[in-house]
């Protein structure tokens, strides 16, 4: 420090300077004075920080203490299952994120059908136990890797985290035969959307391994082609007829729309027309329509239509308000509502999500009704999904079986 200090400044010279002893003697009482005030401030700070009322800085939270009892809670739920006869438990440990302090278990498996049932036991399960509880999707870029990560959270701050992937299988494995008895567990129809301008995605949809349905827009380039490849491939196909949304003529339905402005007889002429371009569809369900299904009147025409058709159909359910359903119900047309849009969000995690609650609406309701889109992303999704919900004793039905029913 005097080191420092002995070049003495260029204001020296103009001879004002104090002598040096005197000057050392000052500066060191204000280090002295200087450092004492900081520890007191310290100190002060310290016992504030503790006993005080407010926080002057975040603390970590402490684990929750029902966090580490959900976590056993789970572990046993799950090693009841008789169906998860590879079931890992690899780590569970609090980890730290954002200041906050939660369980995290990771639990592995030899097969993806093992990580469906995993999945749907431990949600199922949070939920019936803990109702405050919200359960949540994951982080994206767990998803990205193929894992699927289960949040339990309680008033937005996470409780436990539950992590299941598939871990590396011994060359020679040592697994139990098939360990899955199928049962029937529900009936679901898959209905893909907005084909009609994409060769490829309806050969790779007609090529999947599971009684989906195919919806073709008419007056598109490959709506022939698309009913093609799906009757040849012994998929259903629809009409999937352009109806008028609610901020038309903003957006656009596409050719042959139907359009409230028509009368009725309008209306038929068009529903005529648009069948002619997908005649093997053994049902109806609407593209767009969020202004047409909601009215009544043009509702009723296209159902009279389709009942001398002998058509059923399906309500995509694009406006909350739509009146389609009881149309069809009253004019003795056979009809199903879609439950689940599948892709709304187009991340495979997302739709592989969407997949899991339209099984579980099946299991519980019987039957249910999912629609999608070509997307490359629903279609791999589909491909990879489908077969493991069969295995479990999900059946994959063509959407004309849904329509009426129980
Ligand atoms: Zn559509």
């Amino acid at each position: 420090m005097a080191k420092g200090r002995a070049k003495p400044r260029a204001k020296s010279k103009t001879g004002r300077a104090k002598p040096k002893a005197k000057r050392r003697s000052f500066f060191s009482f204000a280090v002295r004075v200087g450092l004492g005030l900081i520890l007191l401030l310290g100190a002060a700070l310290a016992v504030y920080q503790t006993w005080g009322p407010f926080e002057l800085w975040p603390r970590p939270a402490p684990v929750p203490p029902d966090a580490q009892t959900l976590l056993h809670e789970t572990i046993s739920q799950l090693k009841r299952l008789p169906r998860l006869p590879s079931l890992r438990i690899e780590k569970t440990e609090p980890i730290e994120r954002a200041g906050l302090v939660f369980y995290s278990a990771d639990f592995s498996f030899e097969t993806e059908t093992e990580i469906i049932l995993a999945e749907q036991a431990v949600e199922d399960f949070w939920k019936s136990q803990i109702p405050a509880l919200e359960v949540d999707a994951a982080y994206p870029e767990e998803a990205a890797k193929g894992t699927t990560l289960l949040m339990a959270n309680r008033g937005g701050s996470p409780l436990l985290a539950v992590r299941l992937f598939l871990r590396e299988v011994p060359a020679e494995p040592v697994r139990p035969a098939e360990p899955l008895l199928p049962e029937n567990h529900g009936r679901i129809a898959i209905v893909i959307d907005d084909l009609g301008n994409n060769r490829e995605a309806a050969q790779q949809l007609a090529d999947l391994p599971a009684a989906i349905t195919l919806a073709i827009i008419p007056f598109t380039p490959y709506a022939e082609e698309a009913e093609r490849l799906a009757l040849r491939a012994g998929k259903e196909v629809v009409l999937h007829l352009p109806m008028e949304p609610q901020d038309y003529p903003h957006t656009d339905p596409g050719p042959g729309a139907l359009l409230s402005a028509m009368s009725d007889a309008d209306l038929e002429r068009a529903l005529l027309s648009a069948l002619q371009e997908v005649p093997n569809a053994v049902c109806v369900n609407n593209h767009m329509g969020s202004a047409l299904t909601e009215d009544p009147a043009a509702m009723a025409a296209l159902m009279r239509t389709l009942k001398a058709r002998g058509l059923c159909f399906l309500d995509s359910r694009t406006s909350a308000h739509s009146v389609a359903q009881d149309q069809a119900e009253q004019a003795g047309v056979p009809a199903a509502r879609r439950d689940v849009f599948l892709d709304n969000d187009r991340r495979p995690y997302a739709i592989r999500r969407r997949l899991l609650e339209l099984s579980r609406l099946a299991h519980r309701h019987g039957r249910a009704v999912g629609i999608g889109h070509p997307y490359p992303e629903t279609i791999q999704v589909l491909a990879e999904t489908l077969p493991h919900l069969q295995k479990l004793g999900y059946e994959v039905v063509p959407l004309s079986q849904l329509a009426n029913g129980p």
